[in-house]
């Protein structure tokens, strides 16, 4: 079996995020929790790869009308749809739209548990309910009842996998084999060697 050290997954930084100036500071945030950055670059997206992007993973669309109801529901209103999939559908257009305006970048982050401590760090979907401390949760204000008034999608800096198996999938549409680089940080030795002798002098 493979270290667990060896897991990956993809983030984006979306195009609010770098319009932002939070580049650095998003960064920052992986990188300082032990994470090590193996592939990274700044593109602009097509509605072709976005459309691509979120239908990687065919239940996606009716978890994400699901919540979509869920919220409207949590309001006291009445959601334009109860079927989930036409929400989803709604969902992804305003995507399409947000994710090709302008740069992104995108990036791939090894380290154990990968998937679940970025997605840690990054916070809940909906920057008004996510946690003070994430990224979601400090730097943006956005929120579902914002985001359905004006018919757009939710700006929230970032998309993170959301499991060990959407990152398989996620990495390889954003980058080839070769521009994901494996090497070793000094670092690595205080957070996956057994042995950690040979510090004092
Ligand atoms: P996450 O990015 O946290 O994994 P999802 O996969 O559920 O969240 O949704 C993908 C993206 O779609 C979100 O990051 C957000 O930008 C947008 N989004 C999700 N749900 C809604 C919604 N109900 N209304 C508008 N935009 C949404
Ligand atoms: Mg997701």
């Amino acid at each position: 079996m493979t270290h667990l050290k060896h897991e990956k997954t993809l983030v984006l930084i979306k195009p609010d995020g770098v319009q932002r100036s939070l580049i650095g500071e998003i960064i920052n945030r992986y990188e300082r929790a032990g994470l090590k950055l193996v592939g990274l670059k700044i593109l602009v997206p097509t509605s072709d790869m976005v459309d691509r992007h979120y239908s990687l993973d065919p239940s996606w669309k009716q978890s994400v009308g699901e919540k979509a109801i869920a919220s409207y529901e949590k309001r006291g209103m009445e959601p334009p749809s109860r079927d989930p999939i036409k929400l989803g559908d709604r969902v992804l257009d305003g995507l399409k739209k947000y994710l090709v305006c302008g740069p992104v970048i995108a990036m791939v982050w090894q380290g154990a548990h990968a998937v679940e401590v970025v997605r840690k760090i990054t916070g809940g979907t909906e920057p008004r309910t996510s946690d003070v401390g994430t990224i979601r949760g400090d730097f943006v204000l956005d929120s579902y009842q914002m985001a359905d008034t004006d018919g757009r999608a939710v700006r929230n800096l970032i998309h993170a996998s959301g499991s060990v198996q959407e990152a398989t999938q996620e990495i390889p549409l954003w980058f080839n084999e070769n521009e994901i680089l494996s090497y070793r940080l000094v670092q690595e030795q205080i957070l996956y060697d057994v042995n950690i002798d040979g510090i004092l002098e």
